[in-house]
């Protein structure tokens, strides 16, 4: 693969970084590299896991029915429903899929965490994954998941700390120049939905406010397993949460990032990783034989 002076971001003709692309990058950053540039459909499990993170979100709220018909109209519904999902932490001590965003080493960071809890006054981080029947679940696997939950942790007390504002926000979405359509505004106001809420900007500043007036973060992080066949719970993983050992991870990533070095495939002791990869001995042949 190429080298470039180029940034990854210019390659890979994105605006900016997932929390998703970085724990891929403790599982193979060559795969994520080339997640992005092919953009294959989802697969049956990854459709199987998406089903039951919506049954698990719609016990806990329920999202804008408008149909968003443009940008700023989504920028409106991310906003409203993690309003909705924070007004719900509290008055139920648990919200689900929360949006962040945030700064890292100057790039835009976003990510989406599955779930908030309210324990012992503080909020706790909870992130679910779906795996398959019989799978580890050992440090390889954990790996990717332990630097994800951690990213949450920092990008959402970020907020909550004003260390990444509404302003900071609002600057890079250009939030003052967009427009919610017609269509998308007539929608909302025919809701019971306040109306200092009908605006982007009231409403994106609102949900800052709330975040900020959130209660401390807890250092104590969860990663929940699941049988994507069974649905029944195979592993509780609790991650203690280490602002040094994250800014470590980030450091490494980011290299990556400012085009400093090229993807890395996975070490010749984790080839095992490439046998189920769906770019194994196609786009990827760093450890085909040919057979
Ligand atoms: S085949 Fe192996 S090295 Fe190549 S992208 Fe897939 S997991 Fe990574």
């Amino acid at each position: 693969m190429e080298g470039s002076s180029r940034t990854a971001l210019e390659r890979l003709h994105k605006s900016g970084i997932t929390a998703t692309d970085i724990a891929t990058q403790f599982w193979c950053e060559r795969q994520m590299e080339l997640n992005c540039l092919h953009k294959p459909a989802p697969t049956k499990a990854m459709q199987s896991g998406a089903r039951m993170h919506d049954a698990w979100q719609a016990a806990v709220y329920v999202p804008l029915t408008v149909e968003p018909r443009n940008y700023p109209d989504v920028l409106y519904k991310i906003a409203y429903e993690n309003y909705t999902t924070i007004r719900t932490l509290l008055q139920k001590n648990v919200g689900r899929e929360l949006m962040v965003y945030g700064s890292v080493h100057g790039y835009r960071v976003s990510g989406k965490i599955d779930e908030l809890q309210l324990r012992g006054g503080k909020v706790a981080i909870v992130e679910d994954k779906t795996v398959g029947s019989g799978a580890k679940v050992d440090d390889a696997h954990t790996l990717p998941h332990r630097v994800q939950i951690m990213l949450y942790r920092k990008l959402l007390d970020e907020i909550r700390r004003r260390s990444y504002s509404y302003d900071n926000f609002s600057n890079v979405y250009k939030l003052k120049s967009a427009r919610l359509s017609e269509e998308f505004q007539k929608g909302i106001r025919e809701l019971d939905i306040k109306r200092e809420f009908t605006d982007l900007e009231s409403m994106w500043k609102t949900m800052f406010e709330e975040i900020h007036h959130l209660p401390e973060l807890s250092d104590d992080l969860e990663i929940r397993y699941t049988d994507r066949r069974s649905r029944e719970k195979t592993a509780d993983i609790l991650v203690k949460y280490d602002p040094g050992e994250l800014d470590r991870d980030l450091a490494y990533v980011m290299g990556y990032w400012r085009g400093e070095r090229e993807s890395q495939p996975v070490p010749e002791g984790e080839r095992w990783k490439c046998k189920p990869c769906k770019f194994f001995g196609n786009e990827c042949k760093v450890w085909w034989t040919g057979d």
